[in-house]
């Protein structure tokens, strides 16, 4: 990347601001904003303010706000939800709990967003987020809002053990955060909960909650519809299958990335390795004869 000489140096730091977002319209009133780099957000539109799903990182944050301003002519968020507590989702908590926005997530969402982080793979450490920043209204099932958009847990735990989805009925529209990505293999955070055998229940479950006209919001990646649906579900029940069989006979993660189990999908996913890696670690806490 070429750094412009003009600018202090003290501008390249990890506050760099993003570039401009681009908009995706769904609807007259719901919106995929997406700044370079960042996780994608939804933006639903009403009279009463904005409702986000998720809110970019910390650093996305003052161009993500940007963004909701051009969409909605100006009006404030009303509501934030975040799908999982990672740092690419709860950038924008800090500055709407200190306006007092309602920050919904899943209560395990909020246990992890109070405690520190650390990622056993990479020695990636997360701090714990200050108490203003956390979610403010949290739950366990479903939920909706005065507007009619509903809201729920995924229990399979695909990407973390607090994963929520947010549907617009009137739109067709289901945020799914993390646990489906459109943009190459996922991470698999079983540090938090997550594993590979939850990206098959989830995709399951998602199946049963959407049609043939439903657009489907990921995270990363563009939107998709059920057909891509239905083929990651098959793909990564059949990496499932392989994996099990794998720990089964007794091998290791480094016997798993050898196999290649994920062969006939690398063309279209790209290296499978550190997936592969964490996919059959993540076995271990629900298989193991042990756990
Ligand atoms: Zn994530």
């Amino acid at each position: 990347m070429a750094l412009a000489p003009v600018r202090p140096l003290t501008a390249f730091s990890a506050q760099t601001p993003a570039q401009d977002a681009s908009v995706q319209r769904l609807a007259d009133d719901l919106f995929v904003l997406r700044i370079p780099g960042e996780a994608s957000v939804v933006a639903n539109i009403s009279a009463d303010g904005v409702v986000l799903v998720d809110g970019a990182s910390a650093a996305g944050s003052d161009a993500l706000m940007k963004a909701v301003g051009s969409v909605s002519g100006g009006r404030p968020v009303q509501t934030i939800f975040n799908t999982h507590w990672h740092p690419e989702q709860v950038g924008s908590n800090e500055l709407l709990g200190k306006a007092g926005k309602p920050i919904v997530a899943h209560e395990n969402t909020r246990l992890w967003l109070n405690a520190d982080v650390t990622w056993p793979w990479s020695g990636k450490r997360f701090k714990r987020l200050p108490k203003v920043a956390q979610p403010n209204k949290t739950f366990y099932t479903t939920g909706q809002l005065p507007s009619g958009v509903r809201y729920g847990y995924i229990p399979d735990a695909a990407h973390t053990d607090g994963d929520l989805y947010v549907q617009f009925p009137k739109q067709n529209v289901l945020a799914v955060g993390d646990v489906i990505s459109a943009d190459g293999w996922p991470v698999v955070d079983y540090t938090t909960g997550g594993w590979i055998g939850g990206i098959v229940g989830a995709l399951q479950r998602l199946q049963t909650m959407v049609d043939a006209d439903t657009r489907i919001v990921p995270a990363r990646g563009p939107v998709i519809g059920v057909a891509e649906l239905k083929t990651q579900l098959q793909m990564y029940a059949t990496i499932y299958d392989r994996l099990t069989q794998l720990l089964n006979k007794g091998r290791g993660p480094g016997e798993a990335v050898a196999a290649k189990p994920t062969k006939e999908f690398d063309a279209q996913m790209g290296n499978p390795d550190e997936f592969v890696r964490r996919a059959f670690e993540s076995l271990w806490g629900y298989l193991s004869p042990d756990a």
